[in-house]
């Protein structure tokens, strides 16, 4: 197999380590993580290869995020695992708990339909506030306000590959704001209407200018490889990079156009009455109001959450990670095909 000798559109040599990590100078990042008390074990699972293959390299700070106050065993057995500064975050129960106006008759009768429909999790309240959290709402508590960048972090996942240049920096140095590793498809039960309200939200208004005209519509809107995806979420293609990893710049998300799409959103009640992933809704606002040439497959780093895997030299990576190889060259970074269906999306929007 070949190897892989990425990212290529920066000078890297730039980009080391410095030999002493205490002297080395960072960019304004974090490395965040939502964990339970309970999930020490898995997230030492998950330190043990991410210090070894990036952190201990460049000590950028963890913050540790939980909807309860982490204990001190967890504190203290964290700190063992990195030299690098560590901040623990309790969510404020404003930004994390299911909002007074989710009516609980309907979200009942929600639930039985998803659960008719396969959907895991869709009793959990835990699971939704997660997802609506991890969509709109982490980048604004206090703790990383201050920041621009972050990469997540999961429990329980696995890093295989050297990772030996500052991969904040070179977002930084390329103007880059969303870095993933694995794309995949999403269970179209779990986001039904998410695309209509998108277009609702599209319809009123001005909104229609946030559409970045150079966005990923092609990959949103793909209707070759799962037609029945399609049917079910009325044209949206359930394309979405993974967001159990990511590294990204926060000020898209706190950007105008997505606050204001997220607050539509959230005003819908459909991560309740849905189970609307952080991850379709990362995905959708980068297509739509990010250029696509500012979206980065990490494919040099090999991670692995149950059940898929990016594997820079691994014949299966295409397999596994569906939806990446639409990220490559030609489709992805030069001349974009914009879908038919965009175009009724678009002639549909401005007919309204
Ligand atoms: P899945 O990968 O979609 O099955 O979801 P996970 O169970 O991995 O949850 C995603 C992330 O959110 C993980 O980092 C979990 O530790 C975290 N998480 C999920 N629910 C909760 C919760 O209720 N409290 C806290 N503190 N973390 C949670
Ligand atoms: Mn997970």
């Amino acid at each position: 197999s070949q190897k892989i000798n990425e990212p290529k559109d920066t000078d890297i040599e730039k980009l080391r380590p410095a030999s002493d990590p205490d002297n080395y100078e960072r960019a304004n990042a974090t490395i965040i993580s939502l964990v339970r008390n309970s999930e020490i074990g898995d997230i030492e699972k998950t330190m043990s290869t991410f210090e070894e293959k990036f952190n201990k390299k460049f000590r950028y700070t963890y913050t540790f995020i939980n909807d309860e106050e982490f204990s001190q065993e967890f504190k203290d057995k964290v700190k063992s695992f990195s030299l690098a500064p560590m901040n623990f975050v309790t969510i404020p129960n404003s930004l994390w708990r299911k909002p007074d106006s989710i009516d609980e008759e309907t979200q009942k009768k929600a639930i039985e339909k998803m659960k008719a429909d396969g959907v895991s999790y869709a009793d959990m309240d835990s699971y939704h506030n997660m997802c609506r959290f991890y969509s709109g709402n982490f980048y604004n508590i206090p703790e990383l306000q201050k920041y621009k960048y972050y990469w997540r972090i999961e429990p329980g996942v696995k890093f295989y590959s050297d990772i030996n240049y500052d991969v904040f920096k070179y977002l930084e140095n390329t103007g880059k704001i969303y870095g993933f590793v694995v794309n995949a498809y999403d269970i179209a039960a779990s986001i039904p209407t998410l695309w209509t309200e998108t277009m609702k939200f599209l319809n009123t208004g001005n909104n229609y200018k946030y559409v970045n005209e150079n966005g990923a519509f092609q990959w949103l809107l793909n209707d070759l490889q799962h037609p029945d995806n399609n049917e079910v979420t009325n044209g949206y293609s359930t394309c979405h990079f993974w967001s159990n990893f990511e590294i990204a710049d926060m000020d898209f998300y706190r950007s105008e156009a997505y606050s204001k799409w997220f607050k539509y959103l959230d005003s819908t009640g459909k991560f309740y009455y849905e189970r609307w992933g952080d991850a379709p809704v990362h995905s959708i606002g980068l297509g739509l109001f990010a250029d696509k040439s500012k979206i980065h497959w990490f494919r040099d780093i090999g991670y692995y959450h149950n059940p898929f895997f990016n594997c820079p030299n691994h014949p299966k990576t295409s397999e596994s990670n569906l939806a990446a190889e639409k990220f490559s060259p030609p489709i992805f970074s030069s001349g974009q095909i914009i879908s038919p269906r965009l175009r009724n999306v678009k002639s549909k929007i401005s007919s309204s």
